[in-house]
């Protein structure tokens, strides 16, 4: 014999208690044995039981079956030879609104309708265009729903009644969700949800209802658009099946184009500029053609070492929040020339003489080293 209290005790209800009113015990129950609600050394197996209890109860095969034999039912456990293992519930989940459709099905009925996937598409963009956040233009081949069976997927449009759901387009499915069965209502699989299919196949279309046409998609390029960033055009995407639902979505995927000289970091555009010894020694300038069409002049004042950067401010990205500019950073290296003529080799000989500078760096180098070592 079972030592277990009776279901309908546990819940405080009566045997004829209909689901409105298990529901509602189950709620207040769960409530205050919620371990998270409860400390008690034994809320743990209170809540155990109250939600053991309630999974038998609202269901009708388990609970005609107890009604009749008990806790000794012929077939062992309704929930396996293991038993009844307890289900983990968010405290949040009991406390929201709509935790029962969610987790013990009935309540809400799902809509038949359905909506088409989404389709993503990837635009390459270059600096420029985000510069000016330009309005852009590109061809696409999408799906429509087939001009010759207006998406029923049928030759000639003819159809008929769904048999699996008798034209009804909904089936109702019972899920297991860990102890408790859950009733819900889906869209019948095979008619889409329309209750009605096709007599025989389309032949444009093969069936699915679907073509593809060549589409113009105009867009803007948002302003300092990161790579990656995303625009959805809403309904753009492929129709619902046999047009029974709303459209999916379009998204274009911006991809920034690298540039030859300039690696992004935020609003900011770096860059390297090769330079020779006398001009970093001397100073220069160097004008580049630039994104914003106007010149940009790089100021390398006489004395650079390689390595310093300069900065030119306001002529970089703008900011996605339209206001400002990011900067041109540009990184100065010393270029060497990897083959001297004679003549080169012998001023820079003179030179070597004449500017001692380096020669006197290293002397203190070698020294500092000595003396470490003393
Ligand atoms: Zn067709
Ligand atoms: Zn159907």
């Amino acid at each position: 014999m079972s030592d277990k209290r009776d279901y309908y005790e546990v819940l405080g209800v009566s045997k004829d208690a209909d689901e409105t009113e298990l529901k509602k015990a189950f709620r207040s129950l769960a409530r205050k044995y919620h371990p998270d609600k409860n400390d008690a050394p034994d809320a743990d197996e209170k809540f155990k039981e109250i939600q053991e209890a309630y999974a038998v109860l609202s269901d009708s095969s388990k609970r005609s079956n107890y009604d009749r034999f008990g806790h000794n039912s012929p077939g062992g456990s309704p929930f396996g030879p293991g038993g009844f293992q307890g289900f983990n519930i968010n405290l949040d989940d009991i406390l929201g609104g709509d935790f029962f459709s969610s987790f013990f099905g009935g309540g809400r009925q799902r809509s038949s309708r359905r909506q088409g996937h989404d389709i993503l598409i990837r635009h390459e963009v270059d600096l420029k265009a985000i510069l000016d956040g330009s309005s852009a233009e590109m061809d696409a081949e999408l799906p429509i729903l087939c001009i010759d069976c207006e998406g029923t997927g049928a030759k000639d449009g003819i159809t008929k009644q769904c048999s699996e759901c008798d034209g009804s387009g909904q089936v109702r499915v019972r899920q297991q969700i860990g102890p408790f069965v859950q009733d819900s209502v889906r869209a019948c699989s095979s008619c889409d949800g329309s209750g009605r299919i096709s007599a025989a196949k389309c032949k444009t279309c093969a069936g699915d209802g679907l073509q593809s046409e060549s589409q113009k998609l105009r867009f803007t390029v948002p302003k300092g658009a990161q790579d990656g960033t995303r625009l959805r055009m809403r309904g753009k995407g492929q129709p619902a099946p046999k047009g029974n639902g709303d459209s999916g979505d379009l998204f274009i995927e911006l991809v920034i184009e690298e540039h030859q000289w300039f690696e992004r970091n935020g609003m900011d555009l770096i860059m390297s500029l090769p330079l020779g010894f006398s001009d970093l020694a001397l100073g220069t300038n160097v004008t580049l053609p630039h994104i914003d069409d106007k010149d940009l002049v790089i100021k390398v004042p006489s004395g650079t070492n390689s390595g310093d950067t300069i900065t030119i401010p306001a002529r970089g990205l703008p900011s996605s929040r339209g206001v400002g500019r990011g900067d041109v950073v540009v990184l100065c290296k010393l270029h060497m020339p990897s083959k001297l003529d004679k003549s080169s080799r012998k001023s820079l000989e003179e030179l070597r003489v004449k500017l001692s500078g380096s020669k006197d760096m290293i002397t203190k180098i070698i020294d500092d080293a000595n003396e470490r070592r003393r």
